[in-house]
């Protein structure tokens, strides 16, 4: 199997075989059709599985694909992490994966001064990569409205219930569109990611890497 058989749009296999990237990895090949055929999604990864590139992937093409502009102080999709230091990572994979697309990504975490990010977020960005207390201030601040917002991902979610972030995650539930795509990465599979899986998604695609 290779990343075209995948369905991925030409600039991003271009990138991809920039990067080296020759076959995807077992959990890359499983959740790239579902995500792209507009399906929520439950997976099991751990780090190294190459779960970024699972979920995006196929956000850029559908991002890149349906071409819509991000009004101000909007946001089309929201990549939650439970640390900085991922939310860098994640942004920085983001941006090497959409070099040859105009698919805006900002990663917004907390520790740092909020009025840079206010700043930036008063142009919109396609792809916001966050830590959920800082995403909540920013909410709270009016600086992020949800309106435009089509897809969620949870990624390391164990590890954001472990920090204790639930509450945070219950408060933006409630804020976000009930009409999105929502994919959830997780390593491990215990009864609070259940639960949470079966209250906020919808008839799940379970991939297992
Ligand atoms: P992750 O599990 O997302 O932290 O990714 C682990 C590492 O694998 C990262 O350094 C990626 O750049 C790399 N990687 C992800 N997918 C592939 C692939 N299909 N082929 C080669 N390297 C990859």
């Amino acid at each position: 199997m290779t990343f075209a058989e995948l369905g991925l749009a030409a600039p991003l296999l271009q990138a991809l075989e920039t990067l080296g990237y020759k076959t995807p990895t077992p959990v890359q090949h499983q959740a790239i059709p579902p995500v792209l055929a507009g399906r929520d999604l439950m997976a099991a990864a751990q780090t190294g599985t190459g779960k970024t590139a699972a979920f995006a992937l196929p956000l850029l093409h559908k991002l890149a694909a349906d071409g819509k502009k991000v009004g101000s102080n909007s946001i089309r999709a929201l990549v939650l992490v439970p640390t900085r230091e991922l939310a860098e990572q994640v942004n920085a994979s983001f941006r090497e994966y959409g070099q040859g697309l105009s698919v805006s990504s900002y990663a917004a975490y907390g520790g740092v001064s909020i009025n840079p990010q206010m700043m930036r977020l008063r142009r919109g960005v396609d792809v916001l990569v966050a830590t959920p207390g800082r995403l909540l201030d920013l909410f709270r601040q009016n600086a992020l409205k949800f309106r435009d917002l089509q897809i969620l991902v949870l990624d390391e979610a164990d590890r954001m219930l472990d920090l204790g972030f639930s509450a945070e995650l219950d408060t933006l539930f409630m804020a976000l569109p009930k009409k999105r795509q929502t994919l959830l990465f997780s390593a491990t599979f215990s009864e609070e990611i259940r639960n949470m899986a079966r209250s906020r998604l919808r008839d799940p695609q379970t991939v297992e890497a």
